[in-house]
């Protein structure tokens, strides 16, 4: 197994812009394996955050005085810096949110109310987190609508012609995560949306998984709405991101109430903002806000090509050490994968195999992700699952796969 070439990518220096990952956890160096489920902050991030706290807190959007002003433009400075790196055409087409749950719920919410009706059929897949199961469940119960999954095969695939099949003019959504947060799999979105649109439904991509590993052009995906979290992809936790198309945002009615997103009120009727802030009530997380800027300017200023390369090499080799590990059996095999493995040993019950790889200062992820329906799809408790980021090792691969045959023989 070719490893990658260090002098493209040079992981070391990167590391040394994450301070947490000098911490020891019970007596041994960290591994953290567990950026599918959140990923470290580097310190320009953190001393963004600090340095608004320290010098410059203040409320933004409404004040004249030099705080609030300055406030306003740092936090604003995240839209555009997003909208540039996700390519949107325009800055009022990225709707700051809390994360990928609330917009995702936002869309289901104002989408939802403003566009199905009983009968209509809303289409999600077997691999969505529940964050993306969940609000349309909710939804298509209150407007009387139909939802529908796509199924997945044994290796964890999007099944294509069965989507095909469940399409129809009462199709009005399309819901899909770009890559799965328990298999891996990166599903063909640019197929799926270009699909959904020969049936005039509208597709949102839930990108948590995806914003970390690759670059996303929401322009070339001609997606409608794209969510993502900060926090996957090295930014702070508590925020994140909607892209909407403008047209569809314009048409679609707030999904909160409150300060910010109002025109005007009087005791009778409010009239809304215009794009973007009609759907950002409320203060913000302003700090977190400032530091999702910080964790952009950070991206744009490593090789972030080179950071992907790292990443798929990491992952061929994790998954090619792992998978000669006696008894080991992967839990998703697309052929297209990326940034987590999941797995199981013989019987050994994957919290058990976490809790020995804790004691060795490696951290993984078990359970069932927040994905049930999967662990329902192949009669499973849970899976332990490796997640990697740009800043991981192949040393850290060689320690996980040393503390798995550890644990494996101490529980076989
Ligand atoms: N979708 C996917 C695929 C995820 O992995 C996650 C986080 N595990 C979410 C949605 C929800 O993200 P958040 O909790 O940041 O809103």
């Amino acid at each position: 197994m070719q490893k990658d070439n260090y002098n493209v990518f040079d992981v070391e220096k990167i590391r040394a812009q994450f301070p947490i990952l000098q911490e020891q956890v019970n007596g041994k160096p960290l591994v953290y394996l567990d950026n599918g489920a959140s990923s470290q902050k580097p310190l320009a991030v953190i001393n963004a955050m600090g340095d608004y706290y320290l010098h410059k807190h203040a409320n933004i959007h409404r004040g004249v005085h030099h705080l609030s002003q300055q406030a306003t433009t740092m936090y604003e400075e995240s839209r555009k810096l997003l909208a540039d790196w996700f390519n949107a055409k325009h800055e009022h087409e990225i709707i700051l949110t809390r994360g990928t749950t609330e917009g995702i719920n936002l869309v289901s919410n104002a989408f939802g109310r403003k566009f199905l009706k009983a009968g209509d059929e809303v289409i999600i897949s077997q691999m969505e987190h529940h964050s993306n199961i969940v609000p349309w469940q909710m939804i298509c119960e209150q407007q009387g609508a139909v939802l529908k999954y796509v199924p997945i095969s044994d290796d964890g695939e999007f099944l294509f012609e069965e989507y095909e099949k469940l399409l129809s003019e009462k199709t009005k959504l399309v819901a899909v995560t770009h890559i799965s947060n328990t298999l891996g799999t990166v599903n063909p979105v640019k197929a799926i949306i270009e699909k959904a649109h020969e049936f005039g439904a509208k597709v949102l991509v839930d990108g948590a998984q995806a914003v970390p590993h690759m670059r996303v052009d929401v322009q070339d995906l001609d997606c409608d709405f794209y969510a993502f979290s900060s926090h996957k992809m090295y930014g702070p936790t508590g925020f994140g991101a909607l892209y909407g198309k403008e047209a569809l945002l314009n048409e679609m009615p707030p999904f909160m109430g409150g300060g910010d997103m109002i025109k005007t009120v009087t005791m009778e009727k409010t009239t809304y903002n215009e794009l973007p802030h009609k759907f950002e009530a409320g203060t913000p997380s302003i700090a977190e806000g400032i530091g999702m800027a910080a964790t952009i300017e950070f991206l744009k200023n490593i090789d972030f090509d080179a950071a992907i390369q790292h990443e798929e090499a990491l992952h061929a080799y994790a998954s090619e050490k792992l998978s000669a590990i006696d008894g080991f059996r992967f839990i998703g095999n697309a052929k297209h994968k990326t940034g987590v493995i999941s797995f199981l040993i013989g019987d050994i019950h994957p919290y058990d195999m976490g809790v020995l790889l804790d004691q060795m200062g490696i951290a993984v992820r078990t359970g069932h992700h927040c994905t049930e329906p999967i662990m329902t799809r192949f009669n499973i408790p849970g899976t332990v699952r490796a997640s990697f980021a740009m800043y991981n090792t192949y040393e850290e691969v060689d320690a996980l796969i040393t503390g798995v045959e550890k644990a494996k023989r101490m529980l076989s």
